[in-house]
């Protein structure tokens, strides 16, 4: 496939799509934000074939001035309480871009632990994936707020990347202030060149990130870049790093802007699998009728009315194994804590509502969560 309808599939077509837009390119010198460039870039993804999920800084950039601070707060705190003021006027903003075209925006702020631990990483992404469902488009930025030094995902690189290995999106872009990855620095160097295509980011990738004009892009700067390129790309994420400096970047991009894309080293379900089967030390066991077992063999999650017991100790998203009449068949992460998870064991959707006094919260183990012994 040419490298041209590549990226058109990935910008327009069917699969999820995560944008992260930089601060940079949302505020203008006098710290206003780019309104119309915000509504272009909302009609791109509303009239892409695929759902498209944004990761958008801006919010201490924005609050800064209210806290009396012409440059980047150098201190947590006030970097926190800028956030707090400038979040509001920067969710606002991306609802209204939207909404100018008939779209729907929503606000999810994420802290670090809201993806590390699995409980709350499977909450996260039921949320986000009912609001696609719903045909509205998520709008990512961290928690920036309560979010300690310690607990922060610090750059959005990052926390997009991890968005998209959250949602399996066979495509990231990265918009910031650069064109692409360089190798060498062309503002001194003017034989440098960008590098289109990236199969694998080696140590030799990674060394061009630590080049000083480099470093100093952006919040983040192209080493961020490259560790949020790393972790997508091992998702089976492919990501595209271009510049959003112009109007219409997207539209730019399509029609063959410059830009680096960084191929994904497997696909996002066969990433995740995988994943799933290194999982060692499974907290309990699930022992599944045969009917369970075809039913997971041809894709479908597991459901309580075909587990017959539930043996251990476990918390919503620790590890189980699965236990068909002929021994051990699979693993994945649990829907329930184990308690609950007894109690709805054989039971269909409206008598695990009549039991647990509220709607349960779907399979006891959900496909995507799940992978099956060969
Ligand atoms: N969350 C920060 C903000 O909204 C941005 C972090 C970054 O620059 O990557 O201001």
């Amino acid at each position: 496939m040419s490298q041209v309808s590549d990226r058109s599939q990935l910008i327009e077509g069917r699969d999820l799509l995560v944008v992260k837009v930089g601060s940079s390119l949302l505020i203008d010198d006098d710290g206003r934000l780019r309104t119309g460039w915000m509504e272009r870039l909302a009609q791109r993804l509303l009239n892409r074939s695929g759902p498209a999920v944004i990761v958008s800084s801006g919010a201490i950039a924005l609050g800064r001035k209210a806290i009396g601070l012409e440059e980047r707060p150098r201190l947590l705190a006030q970097a926190q309480a800028a956030a707090a003021v400038g979040q509001i006027h920067l969710a606002r903003a991306w609802s209204e871009a939207f909404a100018r075209h008939g779209g729907i925006a929503a606000q999810v702020l994420l802290s670090l632990g809201d993806l590390e631990a699995r409980r709350r990483y499977l909450n996260a992404r039921a949320t986000l994936e009912t609001l696609i469902e719903h045909g509205i488009v998520p709008v990512v930025n961290e928690n920036d707020t309560v979010a300690t030094e310690e607990i922060r995902f610090g750059d959005n690189d990052r926390l997009a990347a991890r968005v998209a290995q959250l949602l399996g999106a066979h495509g990231l872009l990265l918009l910031s202030d650069v064109d692409g990855l360089y190798n060498a620095d062309p503002v001194r160097n003017p034989d440098a060149h960008r590098i289109s295509v990236v199969d694998t980011i080696t140590a030799d990738i990674e060394a061009l990130a630590g080049q000083p004009r480099f470093d100093g892009v952006g919040t983040g700067g192209m080493i961020s870049k490259l560790k949020a390129a790393r972790i997508a790309t091992e998702a089976g994420t492919t990501v595209m790093l271009g510049s959003g400096l112009g109007e219409d970047p997207l539209g730019e991009l399509i029609h063959g802007a410059t830009a680096t894309i960084f191929k994904a080293r497997s696909n996002p379900v066969a990433a995740r699998k995988q994943w799933l089967k290194s999982l060692q030390h499974p907290a309990g066991e699930l022992d599944i009728d045969s009917g369970a077992m075809k039913a997971l063999a041809s894709g479908s999650s597991l459901l309580a009315v075909g587990v017959r017991a539930v043996r251990g100790q476990f918390q919503r998203g620790d590890l189980v194994r699965l236990v068909g009449p002929n021994g051990p068949c699979g693993q994945g992460l649990c829907g329930y804590p184990a308690e609950q998870a007894r109690q709805i064991t054989g039971l269909n959707s409206q008598q695990i509502a009549e039991v647990l006094g509220e709607a349960g919260r779907g399979p006891v183990v959900h496909r995507d969560d799940l992978v099956l012994f060969e």
